[in-house]
This record gives structure tokens, C-alpha cells and sequence, in this order.
């Protein structure tokens, strides 16, 4: 059995007042959330202030990106290493937001999965088609291609010690979520192709779904089969929402 798992991502939204607000009310009401593990991934200035009121809590923090590099003369960017310092759990890798506007291709989308690996940090690894692909029919030919630069590192192993994040583009911030059974036959297509390198990974592995998930239709997504939890973007910004959508895993 995989324990469901529900991650924010709040990308760079909220100012100090707003973050202590939705910390104090996701601190309120975890109690209420008895099945899913739960994480927020907060932009890098607020990780310390997640630290600080999430400590000893159920809920774990994180980033939403990292360097490939462990230090040096890399303006700008924050090592797996820094955020490890400040507790994280997880990273986010390769959302299509970082794909899109900073060029990630496969290739440093699977050195960052490692990095994180290196620092101590558990990978949430997205993947997902965008509308035209959707279209063009090529939507396997995508997400396996996005996939297989991190399952075919090894045996399967390196990917086993991530959670993969199944996002399609078109359903990001579009309040257009994929239906149900949509998104079940792409999470039985990622977990057939790592069953086919490794089944042990494949059967243990968390795919999480995210695109435009809320508490209305977290419990019919997660009732799938291969829906071990969501990413949640903009409803993970109000406190009330984004433990709606993890009590949607009881
Ligand atoms: C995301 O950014 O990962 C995401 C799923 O966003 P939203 O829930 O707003 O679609």
C-alpha cells in the first residue's frame, strides 16, 4: 500500500504576513488529515519561516527548485545542500514552469533529480504533455520520453528514491483539471514503463497528479488506482483548501 502524499507548491506567491497566516492555518487543521503525508514547498526566502513554524509538526517543507552545482560562483542559485540545512525534505524538479521560462531540458531536469539525491533531498519529479501534444496524440511519447531520462539512469533505483509528479501542462493554473479516468491512464502508462525496468519500483513508487486538483475533486482523482496524492498549486495557497484536498485522502 503507498501511502498518499499531498505537496503545495505556492511558486512565488504570498509576503511574510500571508505565509504566517497559511502556516498557522495548516498547523490548525493537520489533525483533521489522517491518511496523506503532507508537504508545502515554499520560494527559497520563506523556507526558514516554514522551518520554524512547521518543526515537530506532521507536515514537511521543501523547495521548488535547485542547482546542479553544490556550490561556487553560481549567482542566484541555491544548492540541495542549503536546503538541507534548513530541514527541507523535498525538491521539486523540472516543473513545467522551469522547463517553459528557464529552458530545463531532460538532460539537467535528471542531474538536479541526482543532485537532490546527493543533499539528502527526496525528489518531486514532474513530467507532463502540453495541450498540443495532447492534441498531436503524442502524450506518451512525451511523458515517457521526460521519465526515462531519470528510469533509465540505472536500474530503475535512482527514479525509486523520488515521487513523480504527473502534471499536464493544460491543466496547470487553468482551472481545466484533467478527468479521472484522463489522468488514470497516464499514471498506468508511467507505472507500467518503470514496471517494465523495475517492478518492485513501479509498485512502490508514488505518482502524485497535479493540475487545477481542489477539495472538490481531489477524492474522485485519488480514488484512482495509480493517484497516490496531488501537487497542488493555486489551491494550496488558503489554508482551508489545501487540507480539504489532503482530508480528501482519508
Ligand atoms: C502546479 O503548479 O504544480 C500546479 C499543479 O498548479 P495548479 O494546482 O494551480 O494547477
Amino acid at each position: 500500500m503507498r501511502q498518499p502524499f499531498v505537496a503545495g507548491n505556492w511558486k512565488m506567491n504570498g509576503s511574510l504576513d500571508s505565509v504566517n497566516t497559511l502556516l498557522d492555518g495548516i498547523k490548525a487543521g493537520i489533525g483533521e488529515v489522517k491518511e496523506a503525508e503532507v508537504a508545502v514547498c515554499a520560494p527559497f526566502v520563506f523556507i526558514p519561516k516554514a522551518q520554524q513554524k512547521l518543526n515537530g509538526s506532521p507536515v514537511a517543507w521543501g523547495g521548488q527548485d535547485l542547482s546542479v552545482h553544490d556550490a561556487g560562483a553560481y549567482t542566484g542559485e541555491t544548492a540541495g545542500s542549503m536546503l538541507k540545512d534548513f530541514g527541507c525534505r523535498y525538491v521539486i524538479i523540472g516543473h513545467s514552469e522551469r522547463r517553459t521560462y528557464h529552458h530545463e531540458s531532460d538532460d539537467l531536469v535528471a542531474a538536479k533529480f541526482q543532485a537532490a539525491l546527493k543533499a539528502g533531498l527526496i525528489p518531486i519529479f514532474c513530467i507532463g504533455e502540453t495541450l498540443e501534444q495532447r492534441e498531436g496524440g503524442i502524450t506518451e511519447e512525451v511523458v515517457g520520453r521526460q521519465l526515462d531520462a531519470v528510469l533509465n539512469l540505472d536500474d530503475g533505483a535512482t527514479l525509486g528514491r523520488g515521487v513523480i509528479a504527473y502534471e499536464p501542462v493544460w491543466a496547470i493554473g487553468t482551472g481545466k483539471t484533467a478527468s479521472p479516468e484522463q489522468a488514470q491512464d497516464v499514471h498506468a502508462f508511467i507505472r507500467n514503463r518503470v514496471a517494465g525496468k523495475n517492478g518492485a519500483v513501479a509498485e512502490k513508487i508514488r505518482i502524485l497528479y497535479g493540475g487545477s486538483m481542489k477539495p472538490g475533486n481531489a477524492a474522485e482523482l485519488m480514488a484512482k488506482p495509480d493517484i497516490d496524492g496531488g501537487l497542488i498549486g493555486g489551491a494550496a495557497l488558503q489554508a482551508e483548501d489545501f487540507l480539504g484536498i489532503c482530508t480528501a485522502a482519508n
